[in-house]
């Protein structure tokens, strides 16, 4: 059966990702729309390509040259935030939520809201405003299919039992490019070597995340909202070849556990059709070949940044918008070369200390959530030069 599609964030790894599941199997799948942030062209391109109906790019002053790239094509497009909530809210089976960072949540909310099953990859829906996505997910009878490959892993993983017998979920994380380096090595990493990820292919914030494992952490708290785990039950273990993605432990003891190759494509058809699979031609794990797996428990001493989401997560609260907040800022200025690498988890750390004071409760919409981002972003960015002089590397240090 023919399902209609529509990607938000095409042009990004996880859009790419899903526009080739999609061309391998072009009889079960129509575009609907596609939704891309600044670039024109590749959004275009991409709207060629797939057979989109609509095509909308998030930057406003982009729309007329998007318009030009796609004459001719009978595609219709838009730009500015209303175009990017029209693409959403179109009628489609299903809604692969690929944009990154915070600018996804109002896109995938409004998709959800509509009815639209969603394929979620954007995992600051969930870790902003998990509350809000879930109680309004279950109130509409929608469905959200996880493609964070551990979430996906974990997914099919419980499927083997009852929730309430779930002692522990556990997620897996490579370790980033620096699992085997010492702290005083990390402290003076550049930005190219924290993006050289050794297993995954992803989009350049999400790779920083995986150097300081606040990717890991941000997962923590999104699986807390997708299965409905407390802290206690969830966990993090350090699996350099990636094959295992996600382990459940039962109140027997038996594990069961989810395993692919290390390809986004494997957990994005999955997210697309769910049970009933997608045959994908793609190599098969052969673990003969592999011959051994190994686990080490993460390092929190070197990775601060995994502590800190654990806490935000244990806090409850507004504590994990503003954990998010502060980290995108962060890592925007050490991806910019204006700070170190360990500055990024001192800003995080001071940042939440002086919202933890104010107690916020946990955002219960999306606007709620929008708004505290915002304001721990004003903070974030307030904060930089103090922690700045302290922390950076001193090659790295601007104009000294
Ligand atoms: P990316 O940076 O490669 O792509 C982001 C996409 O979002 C692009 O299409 C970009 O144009 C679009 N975009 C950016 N800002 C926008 C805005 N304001 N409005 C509309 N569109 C906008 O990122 P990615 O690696 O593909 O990750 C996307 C999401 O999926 C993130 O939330 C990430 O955490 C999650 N994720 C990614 C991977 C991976 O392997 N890349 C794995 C798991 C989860
Ligand atoms: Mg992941």
């Amino acid at each position: 059966m023919t399902r209609s599609l529509t990607i938000l964030g095409a042009t990004g790894s996880i859009g790419r990702s899903t526009s080739d599941v999609v061309l391998s199997h072009r009889d079960e799948f129509r575009i609907e729309a596609v939704v891309g942030g600044r670039d024109a062209q590749a959004l275009a391109e991409v709207a060629r390509r797939l057979g989109a109906r609509f095509a909308a790019l998030a930057d406003e002053r982009g729309g007329a040259e998007l318009r030009e790239a796609l004459a001719g094509s009978g595609i219709a497009s838009g730009a500015g935030d209303a175009a990017v909530i029209e693409a959403a809210e179109r009628d489609a089976d299903v809604v692969l939520a690929a944009i990154s960072g915070a600018a996804g949540l109002r896109p995938t909310h409004a998709a959800m809201k509509s009815g639209r099953r969603l394929a979620l990859a954007n995992k600051e829906s969930l870790v902003c405003a998990g509350a809000a996505f879930m109680a309004d997910a279950k109130r509409l009878g929608v469905e959200i299919m996880p493609v964070d490959s551990e979430h996906n892993a974990l997914d099919q993983a419980l499927a083997a039992g009852r929730n309430v017998d779930v002692e522990k979920a556990i997620i897996t994380a490579t370790g980033g490019p620096f699992r085997t380096w010492p702290r005083e090595r990390i402290a003076k990493a550049s930005a190219k070597e924290a993006s050289a990820h050794p297993v995954w292919s992803m989009g350049s914030k999400i790779n920083i995340d995986s150097a300081t494992l606040m990717n890991k952490g941000l997962e923590l708290i999104e699986a807390h909202h997708l299965f409905g785990l407390e802290a206690e039950r969830l966990d993090v273990l350090v699996h350099p070849e990636a094959i295992v993605h996600g382990l459940v432990q039962w109140s027997d003891g038996a594990l069961t556990a989810g395993l692919a190759l290390p390809d986004m494509k494997v957990p994005i058809a999955n997210a697309l059709r769910h049970r009933e699979r997608l045959r994908m031609d793609l190599p098969r794990l052969d673990l003969a070949a592999i011959g051994g797996l190994s686990f080490e428990r993460p390092d929190e001493t070197r990775f601060p940044c995994l502590s800190l989401a654990k806490a935000a997560l244990q806090a409850g609260g507004a504590m994990p918008v503003v954990l998010n907040a502060a980290n995108e800022i962060a890592v925007e200025a050490f991806m910019a070369g204006r700070i170190g690498f360990y500055a990024i988890s001192e800003y995080v750390e001071s940042v939440c200390s002086i919202f933890s004071r104010r107690n916020i409760a946990a955002p219960s919409t999306v606007s709620e959530a929008l708004a505290i981002d915002e304001e721990a972003r004003v903070t974030a960015r307030q904060a930089i030069p103090a922690v700045d002089e302290q922390t950076l590397p001193q090659g790295a240090r601007k104009g000294r």
